[in-house]
């Protein structure tokens, strides 16, 4: 079904990008596995002479269920188009390599996901790229970092593991202002929540590992923004450094994606419950959600975030003491790295490791993070099971 842009999320979520197969009326959509298609017309060998109109010739190149998941990421998120990526990292990778050359500048988020983190400090500037890592959830750092080779400023928000936020539209006028662009990775926030490009982004990633495949069986990525930009991506990136999505994992995403909206309200309810009991109880220190009225940035959540997700933070005493104990007690949520899927997820991610191997902050960066996050958080993925049930798997191993 062709999907109108004022159509509402949900319908968008079900229909875009699909339509019954023109000769069976099969519903659901193909799964196409086929590596190659069969040519009825003289078409170029190089992927530099590909064109939009052009019919399927290889997988890597493009492919029918593929685009069917691009096509209805582009609607959920407002975009011209979208690319897809074998996984988060490869879209996140495809991005930063597409867009910045030797000699240029990136200003990024100090804390984020941590394979990001550790591909800008390790690989970038081996390629001659300056990596210019500050705290975004302050504008002004923004401001202060860019220097005339800056190309791109990159932020995630709500970041990992911290829930630290930027301000989308402030970062954007900032960027555009010193003539860089603006990429969000949006993998906690998802369209539901914020839709950076409206904001004023010209790039947003995600990793659909996460909440929009949703269900912790496929590993995928995307990036979202203007048509020209994002096909020549798909020839650079797609194509010549091959990180392809397969399309099995493009159709189970898609069938994620359906329900996205209505998982993302059931999220952040598990999530609002859990957070209002983890902040009562007695050996809970500190609890970091966007919805809470405690958390610091808590006002630009509520202005840029329309569901606050189901991500949060935890600080307890003894925190690694406490990692131990739930590997071998919890009994409902699985003690496991990765989030957004329908089971509750928690890991403990201890200071000093983050600091020295992904982050590597000192002096009051580090200590900014440090008043966030003391020796350790948890890292919650609040899932789709029971609230009460998960209060009590908490409850347990806490007291
Ligand atoms: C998981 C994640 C990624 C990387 O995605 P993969 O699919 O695991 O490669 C990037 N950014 C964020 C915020 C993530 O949570």
């Amino acid at each position: 079904m062709k999907v109108d842009a004022d159509m509402g999320i949900s319908t968008k979520a079900i229909h875009a990008g699909e339509t019954p197969d023109s000769i069976t009326g099969a519903s659901a959509p193909n799964l196409v596995m086929s590596t190659t298609f069969v040519v009825d017309e003289p078409l170029s060998f190089s992927a530099n002479n590909m064109k939009d109109d052009m019919p399927y010739l290889y997988t890597r190149w493009g492919n029918p269920t593929v685009r069917q998941l691009e096509a209805k990421l582009a609607a959920l998120e407002g975009a011209d188009a979208c690319v897809a990526f074998a996984s988060g990292m490869a879209a996140s990778a495809a991005l930063l390599l597409g867009t910045l050359s030797q000699g240029d500048n990136l200003v990024i988020s100090d804390t984020n996901y941590a394979g990001t983190a550790e591909f800008v400090r390790e690989t970038l500037p081996r390629m001659g790229i300056t990596v210019s890592p500050v705290d975004t959830s302050d504008s002004a750092n923004i401001s202060t970092a860019l220097t005339p080779a800056t190309k791109l400023v990159w932020v995630e928000t709500p970041s990992n593991p911290i829930t630290r936020l930027a301000d989308i539209r402030a970062a954007a006028d900032i960027a555009h202002e010193a003539g860089a662009r603006l990429a969000v990775d949006s993998t906690f926030a998802t369209p539901i929540a914020t839709r950076p490009l409206e904001l004023g982004a010209d790039f947003v990633v995600h990793s659909l590992t996460k909440y929009i495949g949703g269900h912790g069986d496929a590993l995928g990525g995307a990036v979202l923004g203007e048509a020209g930009a994002m096909n020549a991506l798909n020839i650079e990136a797609v194509i010549h450094y091959g990180g392809t999505l397969s399309p099995f994992n493009a159709w189970l995403i898609m069938r994620g994606a359906a329900t996205l909206p209505l998982r993302m309200r059931a999220h952040q309810d598990n999530a609002i419950a859990m957070a209002n009991f983890l902040e009562k109880h007695p050996r809970v220190e500190r609890v970091l959600y966007p919805g809470l009225a405690s958390h610091p940035q808590h006002e630009l959540a509520a202005r840029q975030m329309h569901n606050f997700s189901g991500m949060m933070a935890l600080r307890v005493k003894d925190g690694a003491a406490v990692a131990r104990r739930m590997m071998r007690e919890l009994r409902v949520f699985h003690y496991a790295v990765s989030l957004g899927h329908h089971r509750s997820l928690i890991y403990w991610m201890a200071t000093d490791d983050l600091l020295s191997s992904s982050f590597r902050l000192s002096g009051p960066q580090r200590e900014a993070y440090e008043r966030y996050a003391g020796d350790g958080v948890f890292r919650i993925s609040v899932g789709l099971e029971d609230a009460a049930d998960l209060c009590t798997d908490l409850d347990r191993v806490l007291s």
